[in-house]
């Protein structure tokens, strides 16, 4: 069996999804099909929860309205029978009428994951509907009932594995199965989500629950690129990665795929392809544990990164310094992303400032500590040390004149991470691109 992912231009509007209806029934084998709400509509969403915690009930209905007319073009559009137009306004009014009885009384955190999970009901609802429709053995599988995550917000696989095996059976022989991308339940049985992106994910764990021979991720670019085509001109598809290039590609800025998508093919050893909605017989990216490039494939930058240095005589001749530095972050659930030492200090990087006040206090303890903001990672990603070529020399000539702040080399030989400036950043990915001329 085969997962396909389709994100949320490819389910955008009446004619992407028969767009995506032709790539699905061009082989006819049975698969299961995973769908991002229709674009925006996860944005939107998130506007009339933010309305409704700000007490701006009026604000929410309109924004519900809109969105909810959205949709109605798209149903007016989609069939051709007045029976199944009536099963898409069926649906869009229950939604919607769900949505705005979360709009009732005090808000809350589980309203507010109910509202956030409708997009996926809708797009799979209505794809199903056009599906049958064309006379296609099509079956709605309801994720809710089997995507499920743990306390820490962690997939939960062994439970997902077990969960789905019965529900899929019992929805028979069909040609195409779909599924909701995103949306979960929690250890509490709540609905919840994979966070944003999250659809991707849903399909890489759907394909290790299932021994999927393969994992396709449909998208409207074509392809992992081997830069980020924001801020360089002419950036180019890349043919194949090795899984760790794709997953570190992933985490470290390139937008294309949600960062933990690649670890439950990575481990069940399942093939993940990116494809084109727009260019179906486009080669696409193919993810897995083989490659026939060798050296340099790409770079890719993430923003918004904290840098704090620990100075520490303590340090000196000393054992156990480190840990007790990592405790710190363990305790307040940060991570760290890039770390180097020396003798007296530890340079380290996180993303996530959310407790940093509480982390800066504690570390205080131990020396004296330095923080800035506004920095970039750029994460240059290859064979570094190939039989052939050593790249590195090549990465930091290229670096000349750009004040670097951390370097992280050697801690996998597939990557790089170079802690930069933000300002810095559309320089530095301009100069690296020159490595892939
Ligand atoms: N609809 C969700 C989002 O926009 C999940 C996804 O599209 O992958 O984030
Ligand atoms: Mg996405």
């Amino acid at each position: 069996m085969k997962i396909l992912k389709f994100g949320g231009t490819s389910v955008g509007s009446s004619d992407n999804m028969r767009a995506v209806m032709k790539i699905i029934t061009a082989e006819r084998e049975p698969k299961i099909v995973v769908l991002s709400a229709m674009s925006g509509t996860t944005n939107s969403l998130v506007d009339i929860s933010t309305k409704l915690y700000d007490g701006d009930k009026d604000g929410s209905k309109t924004l519900i309205n809109e969105l909810k007319n959205k949709h109605l073009t798209v149903v007016e559009e989609l069939y051709e029978s007045e029976a199944f137009k009536q099963e898409g306004l069926k649906v869009i009014n229950e939604q919607f009428n769900l949505i705005l009885q979360q709009t009732e009384g005090e808000f809350s955190e589980v309203k507010e994951q109910i509202i956030l999970a409708q997009g996926e009901l809708i797009s799979t609802a209505l794809f199903t509907y056009l599906l049958q429709e064309k006379g296609v053995k099509t079956a709605l599988l309801p994720s809710l009932d089997f995507m499920r995550i743990n306390e820490d917000k962690q997939a939960d696989l062994d439970m997902i594995k077990e969960l789905i095996k019965p529900i899929l059976d019992k929805a028979g022989q069909q040609e195409v199965f779909i599924a909701q991308g995103y949306i979960c339940r929690n250890a509490k049985g709540d609905i919840d989500n994979l966070q944003r992106g999250g659809s991707d994910y849903t399909a890489t764990l759907l394909g290790a629950a299932l021994g999927a021979v393969e994992v396709q991720i449909w998208t409207d670019i074509d392809g992992f690129h081997n830069n980020d085509p924001r801020y360089v001109d002419n950036t180019k598809r890349i043919d194949n990665l090795l899984f760790v290039e794709a997953a570190e590609l992933a985490y470290f800025g390139a937008k294309i795929l949600h960062p933990l998508t690649i670890l439950p093919a990575k481990d069940a050893n399942i093939p993940v392809r990116l494809k084109n909605t727009m260019d179906p017989q486009g080669e696409g990216t193919l993810i897995s544990n083989e490659t026939t490039i060798s050296g340099l494939k790409a770079v890719a930058a993430k923003d918004g990164i904290t840098s704090i240095r620990i100075i520490s005589d303590r340090m000196l001749m000393a054992y156990g310094f480190l840990r007790t530095v990592f405790d710190i972050f363990e305790k307040y659930k940060t991570s760290i992303d890039i770390i180097t030492t020396s003798e007296v200090a530890i340079s380290l990087s996180i993303d996530n400032d959310k407790n940093l006040k509480e982390i800066l206090a504690e570390l205080n303890n131990f020396g004296q500590v330095e923080v800035e903001t506004d920095y970039s990672i750029v994460c240059v990603v290859g064979d570094m040390v190939s039989e052939e070529k050593v790249f590195s020399k090549q990465v930091f000539s290229t670096l000349e004149g750009i004040p670097v702040r951390m370097i992280s080399y050697g801690g996998s030989r597939y990557n790089i991470s170079i802690l930069i400036k933000s300002k810095y950043k559309k320089e530095t990915l301009q100069r690296l691109n020159k490595l892939f001329d």
